[in-house]
């Protein structure tokens, strides 16, 4: 099948990767083994009528124009910016710190000089970051990091915020003004219809092919396709040579309730310490849908599991770059996405990746 190539994996890296390439004139076959595109980003209509991310909620946000236009071809969009909140001795403050939160965690009005002052009195004095818990402790000192960081953390990651690598914390943005949005980019926003129509616009392609419900793992020894593009977990397709990679996994629980416009006040609740959960998401807030009833989704972080979070730290870092030297010496395969890569990559960087790594493929197969 000289002009054929397989995409193994049908979320954000592999559709991207699928219609560029189709666009240049392959012949693209997809190998998808759950029995829907999208991957973790996939949508629906729940069996109430509401619309669900069954992943786990889904905010599109970026400052990368390339990104936007590219996916604009493809939806129109709903301007959406998420907010968060995190319970806190018994309120729901809003997530990033922000004056507001200081406020009402401490019952007494901060300006934004009296934030900063509060940080740099209260941040511990740190020069060598070595881990999240010297990042947190470093920006917001030892009462915040107990109160918001170092319960979550244990759930989220089933390990201490020391034993974590600093960029983990680094994600998490400290402000002293009031602005509660979760996300400051450029561009915030759902798609019109959903993600799932997003994908099958993209996918919507003469030279595109898609196998559902199909484990690449099944058909692996009849691969003779002349490239492939992999973006399951790059482990894996080396048969764990090296040893397995940590992979944090959720359970999600969705609830339906019947004869409710909302549940909670913003998207996202996280509750920091005394739950099982690490947050509560009603669906609704994000997606703007209206009617009466709404859908939550409570997420209970697990070890083990569907493959969700790759879990930066040493250990992991060196066994990813030795899959990294021997993934360089397949030359006809490329790895894409966040299992493939190891990286905790937002959708906007997994399309970027993808772009560009399916743009220099196409340069070296013309050139071969
Ligand atoms: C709970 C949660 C919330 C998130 N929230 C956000 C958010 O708000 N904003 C944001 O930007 N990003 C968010 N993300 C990140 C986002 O999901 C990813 O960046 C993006 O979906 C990654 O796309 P991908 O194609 O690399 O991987 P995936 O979406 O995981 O797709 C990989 C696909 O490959 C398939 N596959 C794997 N192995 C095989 C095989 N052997 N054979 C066939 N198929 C295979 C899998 O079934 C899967 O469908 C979130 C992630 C999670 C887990």
């Amino acid at each position: 099948m000289p002009e054929n190539i397989c995409v193994i994996g049908c979320g954000f890296s592999g559709a991207i990767s699928a219609r560029i390439l189709a666009e240049a004139g392959y012949q693209v076959h997809i190998f998808e083994k759950r029995n829907h595109i999208g991957g973790n980003a996939y949508d629906k209509i729940d069996e109430n009528g509401i619309v669900i991310h069954p992943y786990g909620p889904h905010i599109f946000h970026t400052n990368n124009k390339r990104v936007f236009k590219f996916l604009s071809k493809f939806t129109t969009w709903r301007f959406y910016e998420h907010e968060v909140l995190a319970y806190v001795d018994g309120k729901e403050v809003p997530i990033p710190i922000n004056r507001v939160t200081l406020s009402e965690i401490y019952g007494k009005d901060f300006t934004e000089k009296g934030a900063k002052l509060y940080f740099s009195e209260n941040a511990v004095k740190i020069t060598n970051i070595r881990n999240s818990e010297d990042n947190v402790l470093a920006s917001v000192g030892e009462d915040l990091c107990d109160k918001i960081f170092r319960g979550y953390t244990r759930k989220q990651w089933g390990m201490d915020l020391a034993d974590l690598d600093a960029s983990v914390a680094a994600r998490i943005p400290t402000r002293t003004n009031d602005d509660c949005r979760y996300f400051v980019d450029d561009f915030q926003f759902i798609p019109a219809n959903g993600y799932t129509a997003l994908f099958e616009k993209i996918l919507d392609h003469r030279n595109i092919s898609i196998n559902l419900n199909t484990d690449y793992f099944d058909h692996r020894d009849s691969n003779n396709y002349m490239h492939t593009i992999y973006s399951g977990p790059i482990d894996k397709y080396f048969d764990y040579q090296f040893g397995k990679l940590e992979y944090r996994s959720l359970n999600f629980k969705h609830t339906y309730i019947p004869n409710l416009n909302y549940y909670q006040k913003v998207g996202t609740i996280n509750y920091p310490n005394e739950y099982d959960y690490t947050r509560i998401t009603e669906f609704k807030h994000i997606t703007g849908q209206k009617c009466t009833g709404t859908s939550i989704v409570k997420e209970f972080p697990k070890s083990h599991g569907d493959p969700y979070y790759p879990v930066p730290r040493p250990r992991n870092n060196k066994v990813y770059t030795e899959y990294y030297d021997l993934a360089k010496l397949e030359q006809d395969v490329t790895f894409i996405g966040r299992l493939a890569q190891y990286k905790y990559y937002n959708m906007d960087q997994v399309i970027a990746s993808s772009i560009s790594k399916t743009n220099i493929l196409i340069e070296q197969l013309k050139k071969s």
